[in-house]
């Protein structure tokens, strides 16, 4: 009888193939209809409880446990990012402008073998098991809230949640997260200008909204640097520019696209208003007008003291203690903050860099690829924290 490492081990090229899989065929944020019916299948076949059609396209299985009322939730999410793959790969994505560039296809694989092992082990668990496949990880609202709003945290109820996410800014096989606040809170913006557009030869009878846009750009950057504490972690991005058709035409309109990250939402509360106040003055100060949809986004990720301990016991037995770190704060957002908001639990980096093979490109960059060989690390830790969760 194999240890569960050594089991774990013969799932390694299933978990590589279905995560080459769902890779080829990525799906945005609640159209996630392909990834969805491979999930329920698989979960079907080992002969879980399955439920789908979860906030649209989100999948739960479920293994009950000798203890019907204690249940751990553990989480993938499932949506691919609107751009274009750049990699030359075997298994580069079919789907034009659509790429598994944040790891989500390997949150997949490592889940669904995760409920084979464990579905092979059902007898030796405390509590049940909720295999939560989310939708929409990266399109606020996201799909975790909207699963919540659905019952997921109920029947049976939860009382742990973990997750995970890939990286490669942590060396490949190592663990890494940090008590306490962890991910930023990710709040959008839509600005709105107005000008009155003209012939590019006689800009004195038009009002130019694309040089509004242009100083609304550079002077959103002292809304961080000249009015918040710098001791306050806090980003305003402008990461989207739209105006104008052509080279010799003033344009009516410009439309600017960003996000704000901050660690708190007492800081997030007070940024509209200073952005407002910024666009308004700009625009009006060029003849033009500009208005701002500002919509908060999802809460900061906290970590909770007792589930980040129990993540680093069992990293420990997996990946041993020199190859977990204490990883810093992230501006990134993340939307598993609402099932961590509502339980106890965390949620952790599993480093997949290898510079050597060239895997070490940031998360949603066209080139994002990681090292499959942590895929079976991932199972086995989730393998682990279901049948640990409860051992007191
Ligand atoms: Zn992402
Ligand atoms: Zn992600």
């Amino acid at each position: 009888m194999p240890d569960l490492k050594e089991e774990i081990e013969l799932f390694t090229d299933e978990v590589i193939s279905i995560r080459r899989n769902v890779h080829m065929n990525p799906e945005i944020g609640f159209q996630e209809f392909k990834t969805s019916s491979l999930i329920k299948d698989y979960l079907n076949e080992i002969g879980l409880e399955v439920h789908s059609n979860i906030a649209k396209t989100g999948v739960v299985g479920i293994l009950h446990g000798k203890d019907p009322s204690r249940t751990v939730l553990l989480r993938a999410d499932m949506d691919a990012l609107p751009i274009e793959e750049l990699n030359e790969i075997s298994y580069k994505s079919r789907n034009p402008g659509v790429m598994h560039a944040c790891g989500h296809d390997g949150h997949v694989a490592m889940l669904l073998v995760a409920a084979k092992v464990l579905a092979r082990h059902r007898d030796k668990l405390k509590g049940n098991v909720k295999f939560v496949f989310q939708p929409s990880e990266e399109r606020d609202p996201g799909g975790a809230i909207e699963m919540i709003e659905e019952g997921v945290l109920e029947k049976p109820h939860v009382d742990y949640a973990f997750g995970m996410h890939l990286g490669n800014m942590f060396e490949k096989g190592s663990i890494a997260l940090k008590e306490g606040v962890f991910m930023a809170e990710a709040d959008s913006f839509k600005i709105n200008i107005d000008g009155n557009g003209g012939h590019a030869a006689y800009p004195h009878l038009s009002v130019d909204p694309i040089v509004i846009a242009s100083n609304i750009v550079l002077s959103l950057q002292t809304v961080v640097s000249r009015e918040i504490n710098p001791i306050e972690p806090v980003v305003v991005t402008v990461g989207k520019i739209s105006s104008g058709d052509a080279f010799n035409v003033i344009p009516e309109r410009a439309e600017l696209l960003g996000t704000v990250r901050t660690l708190d939402r007492k800081i997030s509360e007070v940024i509209p208003g200073k952005i407002e106040r910024i666009i308004k003055n700009i625009a009006s100060a060029y003849r033009g007008s500009a208005e701002l949809e500002y919509k908060f986004g999802y809460p900061p990720l906290i970590n909770q003291a007792e589930g980040t301990k129990f993540v680093k016991r069992i990293a420990e037995l997996i990946v041993g203690k020199e190859h977990i770190l204490e990883a810093p704060i992230s501006m990134g957002g993340e939307d598993m903050a609402y099932f961590l908001q509502k339980v106890p639990g965390a949620f952790f980096w599993l480093g997949s860099m290898n510079k050597e093979r060239g895997l070490d490109k940031p998360l949603h960059s066209q080139y994002f690829d990681f090292d499959e060989s942590v895929l079976p690390i991932g199972v086995e830790f989730h393998v682990k924290a279901a049948l640990e969760i409860f051992n007191k």
